[in-house]
């Protein structure tokens, strides 16, 4: 069975009347668009390239991690910062494969440790939030705790499609 995440980003582009075995791509966008709207946006992000989905995706971030007292751009800069790294997650040294060529041989790619994870530094972050280092890390604990919330709602939404389509 081809994976979720890649089924689903296939059927928002077909046309509806593909005759699959059993579960068609009508099926698999019924079942998906009942998870919650962030979550179904963050998808189309991710996993369709749909570019008209960030800002509300972003939109709906920001609002859910405002906290009184707070200035709404500050906190979007943040939640911008965090999506836009849980978007580019692949190691950019292997392209998310874990092992570099090394000669003829493949190693373990250095830059990531094989774990395909692209990691941020404090110096990448503070150009993409346009603050200083020292800043950067005041918010990386809550860089983290968004990152957690976003790979929370990407589990949530393979599951609750899963269910929907009786997979599980
Ligand atoms: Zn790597």
């Amino acid at each position: 069975m081809p994976n979720l995440r890649e089924s689903v980003a296939a059927a928002l582009n077909s046309s509806l009347d593909s005759d699959e075995m059993h579960e068609r791509p009508i099926d698999r966008l019924g079942a998906f668009s009942k998870s919650k709207r962030l979550g179904t946006l963050l998808w189309r992000v991710k996993y369709d390239n749909d570019a008209k989905s960030y800002k509300p995706a972003l939109l709906l971030l920001t609002r859910f991690f405002l906290r009184r007292g707070e200035g709404r751009k500050f906190v979007e800069t943040i939640c911008k910062c965090a999506l836009d790294e849980w978007l580019m997650d692949k190691c950019k040294h292997c392209g998310g494969s874990g092992q570099v060529l090394h000669g003829q041989v493949l190693i373990t790619c250095t830059s990531c440790n094989g774990t395909s994870i692209q990691r941020f530094t404090d110096r990448q972050r503070a150009k993409a939030m346009h603050m200083k280092i020292e800043q950067v890390e005041k918010l990386n604990k809550r860089l983290g705790l968004i990152h957690d919330f976003l790979g929370d709602i990407d589990r949530k939404v393979n599951v609750k499609t899963n269910i929907e389509l009786e997979r599980i």
